[in-house]
C-alpha cells in the first residue's frame, strides 16, 4: 500500500464532519480525507473517491494494480453499507471560513455549497473576490467596473464616469455621424463609378454598331 500518495488537500476532509464514524470505512486511503463520488475495487472491496482513483491510475508506479490489495484493479460501486454510513454523517458547509455556519448532510453537500451565499465570486472590474451575498451591492458601486455609454457606446471605468462630460460624448457622436457619412459616401461613390462604366460600355457598343452600319451601307 503506497502511503506516499496523498494528495495536497482532499476534497472533504475529515475535521469537517460533526459525527465521523467508522473512518476505517469511510476515509479514503489515497487522499486521507473522506471518501467522495466512493467507486471500490472488485477484489478487496477497498473503496475510493473518484477522483483519486482516477489520479492513482495515472500517476502509480504500476497503476494497473488497486492500491491496496496489489492485484489488478477492476472497479465496482462502493459497497452499499459504506454509502449507508457516509449517508448519516453532517458535514461543515465549505465556505465556513467566509462566515457559512450551515452544516448539511453529506448527500446535500454539493447542491449547498453551489448555492451557498458564501460562495465567492470574482468581481470582474477590481478582481476581488466578492462572497455572493454581498456581490451585486458590490458590483454596483465598485469604481472599477467597466460601463458603456447609452448614447455613444463609450467604455469607460464607473470612476471616470464625471470625465465623460455632454461635450465629450456629443463629441464622440459627432465622430460617429462623420465616419457614418464617409462610409455612405464611399458606397454612393462605388455605384456611380460603376453606372459609368455602364454608360461607357453602352456607348461604345452603339458607337460599333452605327460604325458597321456605316461600313455596310458604303
Ligand atoms: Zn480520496
Ligand atoms: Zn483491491
Ligand atoms: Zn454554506
Ligand atoms: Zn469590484
Ligand atoms: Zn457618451
Amino acid at each position: 500500500m503506497a502511503t506516499s500518495f496523498i494528495r495536497d488537500s482532499p476534497y472533504l476532509s475529515k475535521d469537517r464532519i460533526t459525527n465521523l464514524a467508522h473512518p476505517e470505512l469511510t476515509v479514503c486511503s489515497l487522499c486521507n480525507g473522506l471518501l467522495w463520488l466512493p467507486v471500490a475495487c472488485n477484489e478487496c472491496e477497498a473503496s475510493f473517491c473518484t477522483s483519486c482513483i482516477k489520479t492513482w491510475r495515472i500517476e502509480a508506479e504500476d497503476p494497473r494494480l488497486c492500491p491496496k490489495c496489489s492485484t489488478e484493479y477492476s472497479q465496482r460501486p462502493c459497497p452499499g453499507a459504506i454509502t449507508h454510513i457516509l449517508s448519516t454523517f453532517d458535514v461543515i458547509c465549505h465556505y465556513k471560513p467566509h462566515g457559512c455556519s450551515a452544516i448539511v448532510p453529506y448527500k446535500s453537500l454539493e447542491t449547498h455549497e453551489e448555492t451557498c451565499n458564501y460562495r465567492q465570486k470574482t468581481c470582474p472590474g477590481c478582481e476581488e473576490k466578492i462572497i455572493r451575498m454581498h456581490f451585486n451591492a458590490h458590483y454596483y458601486t465598485c469604481p472599477s467596473v467597466l460601463l458603456t455609454c447609452p448614447e455613444c457606446n463609450s467604455i469607460y471605468q464607473r470612476q471616470n464616469a464625471d470625465q465623460h462630460t455632454d461635450y465629450k460624448c456629443l463629441r464622440v457622436q459627432l465622430n460617429q455621424l462623420q465616419d457614418q457619412m464617409m462610409r455612405i459616401e464611399d458606397i454612393q461613390n462605388g455605384k456611380l463609378n460603376l453606372l459609368e462604366s455602364q454608360i461607357r460600355h453602352l456607348i461604345e457598343t452603339i458607337e460599333q454598331i452605327v460604325n458597321r452600319q456605316k461600313i455596310s451601307i458604303n
